[in-house]
């Protein structure tokens, strides 16, 4: 998730970190600050919105310092503000500190600090951890090296920070964990940032840091230790890549990397909240408002593309765990069509962005006719984010490429711990399976990377099948808006025509198309319409299409029957989406790569659907 940018050395840091922020504005953010120490004096400057309004607002402003920081903010806690945006300064005013990730238990370390009188200027995590770091500081006496040691072993979640002090003129001490820290080393000079992007243009030589380490850097000297306070040797690494490769982690296009990404976004998304072993769910926007989900009369779910995909999942979810009746409404046709709604309606709003023009009007009338509104979005802080009731983020970082990958993984898991959470305090479930599907959810990040590990036999399928000119994709079950999410992926990436059906619809209608030259992908895993999925694969074998079985490692029928098969591994059926839709993401990938297409940024279409 977004981007820190550190120097120290004889130059002017402000240039260098600028330049580095602009480098890293490709991983999204929505604000951007810098740190500058010179004359024991410390310098924060930050600004909501692009780099560049940064840039114009500190013209004229005191830039100076040959050591700094600098933070594009990707925020997760509290709306993207001024306030909020990163450097935050401790309470004296004697540190300044950067941070990337989410401190999971900084609820708990705020009230501790409240107590002691503690104020919060703002509403991040990163404000909590550095103060807890100044107090751990002021109440041991110790230097700022051994406080924040002392607070890491204290702290949940995942970060990379970067810290300065108005007492030490040229030292950063950097620490991380989960978040990514690479530190290019100078002649006299060390950089420090996110990804190797702002550095390379200064040194090839770089060290990238491990998880629960502390780097403690001046201009001349390098020391590395782990949380024990033992030195680490470092371990250096020449740089062979061009910068935009290393922009796109080493893959050739965002949505390759985001694809892959899927392991991390959706751990992210259940880190804190999936709690198998104390059979929790903590998610306070469930937690606070459970009387309106327990006694709704129906939940009508809003949404557009592939977050309308989500939303059908969560209908078949819904209906079995929490016996609510759902309703699942493209947001355009919502909005003009006078829908009928009562107060006790929940609406659940599923968007990226948060920006959906259509959704964003569709809420603004349920609200005003009395219904409750959860969000259910990935950027914190949008216009639906802020009309919502309450609400719980994806926390699946910022998507670049244009069709939906992570993104629509993330909404996924969120709706799945909501069923859970609410299908258990109903009783709608009993505690075996509630702690079953708990525990299949948690296996997802690695099943992904199972099937990850898969890609050359699907980017093998994708090439045999890259010529055909329309595409069928059929599921049943929680399997069956899966095949439309394939379908939508295919066509926005490859722009060859698909239409994804029920199954056992095809035969009222689009069997007619099935002849040897039309693909069928299947999505068979094993749940229980696997029997009458066979059934479906042998109506289209007799008619001589051709089959790509999405199927579950271990099945000996389905891939005997197909001919073609991307495996995934087994899991629940109500869990299955988020594993059978990967190989669906990766085909549309490659079939779009091998005809030599723009996949991150297909024609037509736009990221954030601002307009009606
Ligand atoms: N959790 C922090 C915030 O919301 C850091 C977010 C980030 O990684 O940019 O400010």
């Amino acid at each position: 998730m977004c981007g820190i940018v550190g120097y120290t050395g004889p130059r002017e840091a402000y240039p260098i970190i600028l330049k580095g922020l602009k480098r890293l504005e490709y991983r999204g953010y929505d604000s951007s600050g810098v740190a500058l120490l010179s004359n024991n004096k410390l310098k924060v400057y930050k600004k909501k919105g692009k780099v560049a309004e940064l840039e114009d607002s500190v013209i004229g402003l005191d830039l100076q310092g040959t050591i700094g920081i600098g933070h594009t903010r990707w925020a997760t806690h509290g709306e993207p503000s001024d306030r909020n945006a990163h450097p935050h300064q401790s309470q004296s005013g004697e540190l300044a500190m950067i941070h990337n990730g989410i401190i999971e238990n900084y609820t708990q370390i705020k009230k501790e600090l409240e107590s002691k009188g503690y104020h919060f200027k703002s509403d991040t995590d990163t404000e909590v951890l550095l103060n807890f770091i100044e107090d751990i500081k002021i109440n041991n006496n110790c230097a700022l090296e051994e406080a924040l040691r002392i607070a890491l072993k204290r702290v949940v979640g995942a970060y990379c920070i970067l810290l300065i002090s108005n007492d030490d003129p040229t030292t950063i001490i950097a620490a991380r964990k989960g978040s990514p820290l690479v530190i290019g080393i100078g002649k006299g000079e060390h950089f420090l940032a996110s990804d190797a992007s702002p550095i390379i243009e200064y040194t090839k030589e770089v060290v990238y840091v491990n998880d629960y380490e502390i780097a403690i850097v001046k201009p001349d000297e390098l020391i590395l230790k782990n949380l024990g306070n033992e030195k680490q040797t470092p371990f250096i690494t020449k740089l062979d890549m061009e910068l935009a490769a290393i922009e796109k982690g080493g893959y050739d296009h965002f949505m390759l990397k985001e694809i892959h990404e899927q392991p991390n976004s959706i751990f992210d998304c259940l880190r804190g909240r999936l709690l198998p072993q104390s059979g929790q769910i903590m998610m306070g926007g469930i937690e606070n408002n459970m009387d309106a989900f327990i006694h709704a009369n129906r939940i009508v779910i809003v949404a557009c593309g592939t977050s309308w995909h989500a939303g059908l999942i969560a209908e078949y979810l819904i209906e079995e765990l929490c016996r609510i009746p759902v309703e699942v409404e493209y947001a355009s046709e919502f909005r003009y069509r006078n829908p009928v709604i009562h107060k006790g309606d929940v609406i659940i709003a599923i968007s990226q962005s948060g920006e959906t023009a259509d959704t964003l009007v569709a809420l603004e009338s349920a609200k005003e006719k009395g219904a409750f509104i959860f969000g259910v979005v990935n950027a914190v802080g949008s216009s639906i984010a802020r009309l919502s009731n309450a609400g719980a983020y994806t926390h699946s970082g910022p998507e670049i490429g244009v069709a939906s990958t992570k993104a629509f993984t993330g909404q996924l898991a969120v709706l799945m711990m909501m069923a859970l959470k609410i299908g258990f305090a109903k009783k709608t479930i009993d505690e075996k399976r509630y702690l079953q599907l708990m525990r299949d959810l948690e296996s997802v990040p690695e099943k992904i990377k199972e099937i990850l590990a898969n890609t050359k036999e699907i980017e093998r399928i994708a090439e045999k099948y890259k010529d055909a000119s329309d595409f069928l994709f059929l599921g049943r079950g929680y399997n069956f808006p899966v095949a439309l999410e394939g379908a939508l992926k295919l066509k926005e990436i490859s722009y060859i025509h698909a239409e994804g059906y029920p199954a056992a619809e095809m035969k009222h209608g689009p069997i007619a198309l099935v002849d040897e030259k039309l693909p069928v992908v299947f999505v068979a895993t094993k749940d229980s319409y696997y029997q009458k999925i066979v059934s479906n694969v042998q109506e289209i074998k007799a008619r001589k299409g051709k089959v790509i079985a999405v199927a579950t490692i271990g099945d000996d029928i389905i891939p005997g029957m197909a001919d073609d098969v991307m495996l995934v591994p087994d899991i629940d059926e109500v869990i299955a989406p988020l594993l059978s839709v990967v190989p669906l993401q990766l085909l549309s990938y490659y079939v779009g790569l091998y005809k030599g297409l723009d996949v991150d940024k297909p024609r037509n279409l736009a990221k954030s659907v601002t307009v009606e």
